[in-house]
C-alpha cells in the first residue's frame, strides 16, 4: 500500500529505525535513511532495507544535533523526493541524577531527540498538507508519558516530542480527504526494546547480578514492564506501518504505548 510513496527515516542505521525502514520498504515505499555509523554499517543498513523490498534506498548524512545540518539534509531529501512518510527515530540516552547531568549532555539530548524532529517536521509537513497525504511518526517512548529517575533530558525531550506531535497533528488535521489519505502525526511510545541504546542499562544490571546478562534483562523488565518481555525492533515497526495505512487517516495526535503494560499501571 506504500508503492509510489517515499519515506524518510532518521536514525535508521541501527535498532528500531532500521527495522522501521525495512518494514516501510516491504510495504512498497522507496526509503531514504539517515543515521550515524561507519561506512560498513551504513552500507549494511542500505542492503537490508533494499533486501526488504525498497526499490531505492538513498542515504542522507547529517548529525541531527546540528540544526544547520538537518536543514541541509532536508534540502537534499526534498530534491530527491518530498517525503510522504517521515519517521523521526534518531535518539540518544544518558543516565545520571539531575545534579550530575552535564549541561552539554542536556543540550545534546534535547537537540537530537526533540529539536531535530521539529526541524524535519517544519520542513516536510507543509508539503504533505499541500499534497493532502502524509504520515509523520515520531518515536517517543514510555518516557514521553511517565518519568523514571536519572533520565532528565531524555524524559523532558520525549514529553516535548509528544506535545510537539499533538500541535502538528491539529495543524494538519483538516488537510486532504479520505481519498487522498489525509495527513496524520502520531507518536509511538515503546517500553523496553532490545537495541544497542539500552545495552549500558542492561550491563549495569548485569554487573549487579554478578555478570549475568539475562538476569540484568529480567531485572529491568521486572521493575517496569509487566509483560516481562522485551519488544523487538520489528514489533515497533509493525505499529508504524499500521499508522501509515489508508485506514489510519483518522488516527492522529495520539501517543501509542507499545510497552507491555508499563503505562497502564
Ligand atoms: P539505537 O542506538 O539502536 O539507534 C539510534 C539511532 O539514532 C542510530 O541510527 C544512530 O546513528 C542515530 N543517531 C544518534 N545520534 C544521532 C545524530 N546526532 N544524528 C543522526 N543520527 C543519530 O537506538 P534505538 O533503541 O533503536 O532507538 C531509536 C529510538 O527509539 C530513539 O529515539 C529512542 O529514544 C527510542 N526508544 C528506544 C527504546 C529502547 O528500549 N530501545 C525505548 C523507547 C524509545
Amino acid at each position: 500500500f506504500l508503492s509510489g510513496r517515499t519515506a524518510l527515516v532518521t536514525g535508521a542505521t541501527s535498532g528500531i529505525g532500521l527495522a522501521i525502514a525495512e518494514a516501510l520498504g516491504a510495504a512498497g515505499a522507496r526509503v531514504a535513511i539517515n543515521g550515524l555509523g561507519s561506512a560498513e554499517q551504513i552500507e549494511a543498513a542500505k542492503q537490508r532495507v533494499g533486501a526488504a523490498g525498497a526499490a531505492e534506498v538513498p542515504y542522507f548524512d547529517a548529525d541531527l544535533s546540528d540544526p544547520a545540518a538537518v536543514e541541509s539534509m532536508m534540502a537534499k531529501v526534498q530534491a530527491w523526493s518530498p517525503p510522504d512518510v517521515l519517521v523521526n527515530c534518531a535518539g540518544v540516552q544518558h543516565t545520571a541524577p539531575i545534579g550530575e547531568m552535564p549541561a552539554a549532555t542536556w543540550d545534546r539530548i534535547v537537540a537530537i531527540n526533540l529539536s531535530a524532529a521539529f526541524h524535519t517536521m517544519r520542513l516536510a509537513l507543509p508539503g504533505m498538507v499541500e499534497r493532502g497525504f502524509g504520515r509523520v511518526v515520531n518515536i517517543a517512548s514510555v518516557h514521553g508519558l511517565v518519568a523514571s529517575v536519572q533520565k532528565s533530558p531524555y524524559v523532558a525531550s520525549k514529553f516535548g516530542l509528544v506535545g510537539l506531535s499533538k500541535v502538528a497533528a491539529l495543524e494538519a488535521a483538516a488537510a486532504g480527504s479520505r481519498q487522498s489519505g489525509g495527513v496524520t502525526v502520531n507518536c509511538v511510545c515503546p517500553g523496553w526494546v532490545e537495541t544497542p541504546l539500552i545495552e549500558p542499562q542492561i550491563s549495569a544490571r548485569a554487573r549487579a547480578a554478578g555478570g549475568d546478562r539475562e538476569a540484568g534483562v529480567r531485572e529491568l523488565l521486572r521493575e517496569k514492564q509487566p509483560s516481562l518481555r522485551m519488544s523487538l525492533p520489528a514489533d515497533i515497526a509493525a505499529t508504524v506501518v499500521f499508522l501509515c495505512r489508508p485506514e489510519a487517516h483518522n488516527l492522529t495526535g495520539a501517543a501509542i504505548p507499545v510497552d507491555g503494560g508499563w503505562t497502564a499501571q
